[in-house]
């Protein structure tokens, strides 16, 4: 490189001098800015009770909600389903939001394509603009299966998905026998995990075929899980077992994909043949609960078989786990399940001095919500706050009961339907010693100076912590690692110019 080039990192570019300077000139002139002692003041006032009073009076605002919109779940439905190709029904830029936002929590392409409707279709209605989509997609693409879902601008004009996909198939839009899965997803209700649900729980009724013969195999369903890893540590646990088993909706091979010199748009996930398949499968087992309303409620009426719900994480839920594959399918439980059960047992005694007594407040997607909750006290942490944009009225009954079970959690409050901002209110007027959260939290950090615990989705600001597991007992050592540590580093920093700047700790 030649030395007269600088490349500068924009970490450090914007604070040189010239910039700075611009930018307090940009203030100046053209912002009509308060000035700083008066923004400092405000700030000030807004980490107080005065302002949190005010602040949890909000009816008509949401700020910085804990919560993506139903397409983007619907996507992530889609991509677990080998050459497959989600579709969005809607605006372009609803799409390129949703790839974005896996791109930069997966560190990966993420294929989907859009019908781009703009004024035109909003006025007319969409159906041109699908017919035309579909016949580019089997062109450009040749999958075989495309999954629709819709954006705000569809559902706000009311297209009918059903109709539009059999005028297509009539009109010769698509190759004969092509298979089109589609739902509504409409964004102004529920959240990312409602448009996962919708999606999957279609997409099992319009491929499913039940046949009447009765398979010695199980189902299996993560939900909305976007630690990669588990779907690789659920499949060892079952290879463990012996069983025969289908996961339905496997984003593992797409979103984490190797790199070897070639582009693959489509890099394998469930078979679209096992997705017909599944109906006559013995039993489903169920890894989330909130995430999979409707699809629990579909295979219990349409496919009749057992069906089984558990939340995986921690000590509780590994076993509850490992005892529902015991019981669905006959198996004993392994003994190589059982030494990594008694190793997660011996990590927590480890830990347990540094996490006992330590206060958390968290927020996630509800079944992560409640995993981690649980999870926490058993470490003997003590909950504080458990708040949620996209909880349910069940998710926070649970939720209570939970608390209300362990002398950890009396002190906790519970919010369902809360965002971001009431949650900075919280945690500057009743502190505490860790924040559990994703990526956004950081700003929490920033503002409360509580220290982050990265868990969650999206993860944009760290690397590869999907690819680890969090459920069973190996996934239970990585969160353990992910919180004690954080208490351990944290310690550090307290202690760094006092005698207690141990090495051994
Ligand atoms: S909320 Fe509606 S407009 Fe916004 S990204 Fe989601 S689907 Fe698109």
């Amino acid at each position: 490189m030649s030395k007269d080039i600088k490349v500068k990192d924009h970490i450090t570019l914007f604070n040189d001098e010239r910039f700075s300077e611009m930018f307090e000139r940009k203030r100046e002139l053209y912002e009509n800015a308060a000035t700083k002692e008066e923004v400092a003041k405000t700030l000030e006032w807004t980490l107080g009770e005065e302002y949190k009073e005010l602040n949890f009076k909000r009816e008509h605002l949401v700020v910085n909600p804990l919560k993506s919109c139903q397409p983007l779940g619907a996507l992530y439905a889609a991509i677990g389903f080998d050459d497959t190709m989600p579709y969005v029904h809607g605006s372009q830029g609803c799409a390129a939001y949703f790839r974005s936002h896996f791109c930069r929590h997966f560190k990966e392409p993420f294929p989907a394509v859009s019908d781009s409707m703009t004024e035109d279709a909003a006025v007319f209605g969409g159906h041109n603009n699908m017919y035309v989509g579909l016949d580019n997609v089997y062109k450009l693409y040749k999958p075989s299966m495309v999954a629709i879902c819709t954006s705000c601008m569809a559902e706000v004009i009311g297209d009918d998905l059903n109709n539009f996909v059999k005028n297509a198939k009539e009109q010769g839009n698509v190759p004969e026998g092509s298979l089109i899965t589609h739902a509504h997803t409409p964004s102004f209700v529920g959240s990312h995990i409602t448009g996962y649900d919708n999606m999957l729980s279609s997409m099992l009724a319009q491929v499913g075929e039940k046949t009447g013969e009765v398979k010695d195999r199980i189902n299996v369903i993560l939900g909305f899980d976007t630690y990669i890893g588990n779907f690789r540590e659920i499949k060892r646990i079952l290879g463990l077992f012996g069983v025969d088993f289908i996961i339905l909706s496997d984003p593992s091979y797409n979103l984490d994909s190797p790199t070897d010199g070639h582009y693959k748009m489509f890099n394998g996930g469930t078979k679209i043949a096992d997705l017909k398949d599944a109906p006559n499968s013995k039993a489903t087992l169920l890894l989330q609960k909130y995430s999979t309303v409707k699809t629990i409620e579909f295979i219990e009426k349409e496919w009749g078989h057992p069906v089984k719900v558990v939340n995986p994480f921690g000590i509780k839920g590994s076993d509850d786990l490992m005892m529902a594959i015991a019981e669905l399918t006959g198996k004993e439980i392994p003994a190589e399940i059982e030494n990594e059960r008694g190793r997660f047992v011996d990590a927590i005694g480890d830990s347990y001095y540094w996490v006992h007594g330590k206060t958390f407040s968290l927020n996630a997607d509800p079944d992560y919500a409640f995993g981690l909750t649980r999870m926490v006290m058993e470490l003997g942490g003590e909950i504080k706050h458990v708040l949620l944009t996209n909880g349910t009225k069940d998710w926070e009954a649970d939720t209570k009961a939970l608390l209300a079970s362990c002398p950890q959690g009396s002190e906790a409050e519970v919010y369902a339907h809360k965002d971001m901002w009431h949650f900075r209110s919280l945690l500057a007027t009743d502190p505490c010693d860790f924040i559990i959260g994703n990526s956004f939290a950081k700003y929490l950090m920033r503002d409360t100076g509580i220290p982050l615990i990265r868990i969650g989705f999206p993860m944009f600001d760290r690397q590869f912590l999907h690819r680890y597991p969090t459920i069973g007992y190996m996934g239970g050592l990585n969160l353990l690692n992910w919180i004690v540590n954080t208490i351990l580093d944290e310690t550090d920093r307290k202690t760094m110019y006092t005698t207690s700047y141990d090495v051994i700790r």
